[in-house]
This record gives C-alpha cells, structure tokens and sequence, in this order.
C-alpha cells in the first residue's frame, strides 16, 4: 500500500505540501515561542508564505538555534509530552525533543511506510537490532511502526552476536534492522560457529548510519563486503531525531523515498540557496504534522544529492542520494573536496585494519590536513602502498598514514563519554 499522495503528479505534490505548510506556519505563529518571535523579528506576516516558494522568505533555524533556546521549540505543555528524546548537539548539551501521543502516532505511520518501501508486509518478522532505550529515537520508532504495519518485532538491542543468532534461528526473521558493518560481525560470528548463515531465513536487512551507495547508487566497500558473503538485500534507510523522518529506499535501490505527507526537503548552499539540479548541499527540512517540536527550515548538516526522476516503483516523491557527509566536516584537500564517510569505507574495506582514527587539521599555510592512525598486523611497506593507492584510485588524494599501537588507538575510539566509537576528530 503506497500513500495516494506519493503517487500523486509532481504538481500536486507541490499544491498538497503548499497547503500543509500554510496550517504549520499559522500552528507556530500560535503555539511557537521561537517561531513567534523570529516571524515578528524578520516582520514576516505569516498569511503571505502560500506555496514552498514563499517559504525562502522565511530565514533557516540552525542547531545552535535549537540548543540555545531549546524550550522555546515546545508548542506544548510538558503534560502532554509521552516521550523525551534527546539528540547530541554541536555544542555542549544535548537538545531534548519531546513527543506528544500524536507525535508519536506520526512517528508509527512514518516508519511503517518507510518499511513498506523496503517491502515489508504485515505478517513478516523483523528482528531489531537497534538500542531501545538511553533516550535514542529511532529504536522506539521502529518499534512502533513494525507494530502499526502488524509485523512481528523481536527486540534484540545492539550488540551481542551469540543471542542474535539464537533469535535469528529461534524466530526466523525475514528481516533485519541494524547497522550494516555489524552484520560483518554476525557473519564473522556464524562463520566461527558453523551456523549455515547463507541458508539462514533472512532476506533483507534496514541498514541505518552508514552508506551502502556512493553518489552514483553503486554499492560501496562495506556494501560489497557484506552481500560477497552473505547475500542478503541491503536497504538504506536514513532519518534523524530532529526530522523525525525517514527516508527508505525501494527494492530499486535508487535513493530514499520522500514521504510528502511528513516533510518538506530543501537541498541549499552555502549561502542558504537552493543548489541546481544534480548538485550536492545541505538537507533543510520543515516538519508536517508535528505537534511538541515542529521545526521551520531546519539545517540537518547533512550534505545530500535530490534526484526527481520518476522512480520504477510508481512513486513520484523526491528520494534523497545517500548522505555525502556531514557539512562541518567537509575537507579541502590537494584540490578535491572530500569528507570523512568514503575514507571510513575505504578504510573498512581492509581486512588486515583492525581500527582506524581519521584525524583533521589545519596546517601552518592554513589548508587543511588529514592523517589517518591505523592498527594493523600488516605494517609492510607493500601492504601501506597498496592502502595508498587504494586510496589514490577511490579518492584522488592519498592522505598521510601511520601505523599506530592497538592499545593508544583503542583509548582514542573508546570513550566513556561518548555512546558511539570515535573514528573521527576534527582538529580544525
Ligand atoms: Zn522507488
């Protein structure tokens, strides 16, 4: 079951989400503290903002924004708030979202329409693979749009090979929901184990935080990597705690799919400009349908490609190229523009690195600078050269490399302060 609307011509997608818009702005102007002052500030009348053009009149909200004045964000009282979320800010503190009961009704209907793009049907049995708890979203957001398309949900967490095997051979799950460079583990695990995981009942896994594409929808390494092995379909699916949103791709593998009904997609330059087709830039969403925290042109950080070609599958929506990087962390290297995802995925594609600290910083001449720290059984000079032009061949720069002691590496990914391994520092 596709939603009438993403079938819908462009045109009327357009005139749909124009209408939607009209009801956020006249919602904020109400209930928003931020909005509220922001329109009155940039004297916007909200009544002349009618179609998704007009909405460029209004100015961007940033995550300095949303950190600085968190509670003015609440359209809410807290006694209407089912849920608190939170999400790692720039700086400092975390920014807390919360969630009303119809939030997170949204939030179901969201994910089960997202997983109905990747093709899973009520009925089928869908292991998740995500932490529940410590205050993420997305665990929860799964959780309950698995329940609204009626499928089976085994709650196994992150982590744990042993007793996702166990559940994966007790429950048999058609599908997945977990971070791809996981599944090498679930492999790694199966193969020291003898469990026959080609023959398993999984048929496709939701992959979410890194890419399974490149810009150009080929599979990436990590990607590669995995489906050699085991050939299971890979679905990306990217979201985040502020859109509240998912984007998932079809079983045509072309990008995630834009739920019109949910949010309006900007992709803006630098200077807060709509990119030209075909061109990269950063992700601005507007929430439809939100009720605590709705945002206006909120600037994900995300650096995306839009593709609007009609896509096989019968939807007319956007869909969304996977995530180049992030905005701050974009690198001017020797020429090229780079950011750290490919690096990662190049760098995961070795078996012989065990672990490896991209760092960034700025030189003497005031360019940038990459070295990249591995921990590797296989410090030969070939073995670093062939790394080295792997790198030259993918990325057309060969950043300088070291070979570093697993136990100074471990400290550095490893921290207590941090809920995810650090693999990045950005010195600059
Ligand atoms: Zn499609």
């Amino acid at each position: 079951m596709i939603p009438a609307i993403e079938k819908a011509s462009v045109e009327e997608i357009y005139a749909f989400q124009s209408e939607k818009l009209k009801e956020l702005l006249a919602y904020l102007n109400q209930n928003s503290p931020f909005y509220k002052r922001l329109f009155s500030k940039h004297s916007i009348d909200v009544n002349s903002i009618q179609t998704l053009k007009d909405l460029r009149q209004i100015p961007v909200t940033t995550k300095t924004d949303l950190q600085e004045y968190n509670d003015d964000f609440f359209c809410v009282t807290r006694d209407k708030i089912i849920d608190y979320v939170t999400t790692s800010g720039t700086l400092g503190s975390p920014v807390t979202i919360g969630l009303t009961d119809n939030d997170l009704e949204r939030l179901a209907y969201n994910e089960a329409i997202s997983f109905q793009c990747a093709g899973i049907q009520k009925g089928d049995v869908v292991q998740l693979m995500t932490t529940m708890d410590r205050r993420f979203m997305a665990g929860l957001a799964y959780f309950l749009g698995l329940r609204k398309l009626g499928a089976g949900v085994i709650r196994v967490g992150s982590g744990i090979p042993e007793l996702q095997w166990d559940s994966i051979l007790k429950y048999k799950p058609a599908y997945l929901i977990s971070v791809p460079s996981f599944l090498l583990k679930l492999i790694e695990y199966a193969e020291s184990h003898q469990i026959d995981y080609k023959s398993s009942s999984v048929k496709g896994v939701i992959c979410i935080g890194e890419a399974l594409r490149d810009q150009d929808f080929n599979p990436t390494l990590l990607s590669d990597k995995i489906t050699q092995k085991w050939p299971v379909q890979l679905f990306s699916s990217y979201a985040s705690t502020e859109m509240s949103t998912a984007f998932t791709e079809c079983e045509n593998f072309q990008g995630g799919h834009h739920h019109p009904e949910l949010i309006i997609v900007e992709v803006l330059n630098n200077e807060n400009k709509p990119v030209n087709q075909g061109e990269v830039g950063e992700l601005v969403i507007t929430t439809l349908g939100v009720e605590a925290m709705p945002l206006l042109r909120f600037k994900t950080g995300d650096i995306v490609q839009l593709h609007t070609d009609a896509c096989p599958c019968g939807r007319n929506s956007l869909r969304l190229g996977p995530v180049v990087g992030r905005k701050q962390h974009m690198i001017k290297y020797k020429g090229t523009t780079l950011y750290p995802p490919a690096m990662h995925d190049l760098l995961s594609s070795f078996e012989e690195i065990e672990n490896h600290v991209i760092e960034i910083f700025t030189n003497e001449l005031g360019t940038d600078e990459i070295l990249i720290k591995i921990v590797t059984k296989n410090n030969s000079e070939p073995f670093i050269h062939e790394v080295k032009n792997h790198f030259k061949a993918k990325l057309r720069v060969t950043p300088k490399l070291e070979v570093v002691k697993k136990e100074e590496l471990l400290s550095i990914i490893f921290t207590p302060e941090s809920r995810k391994p650090i693999t990045l520092i950005d010195r600059r």
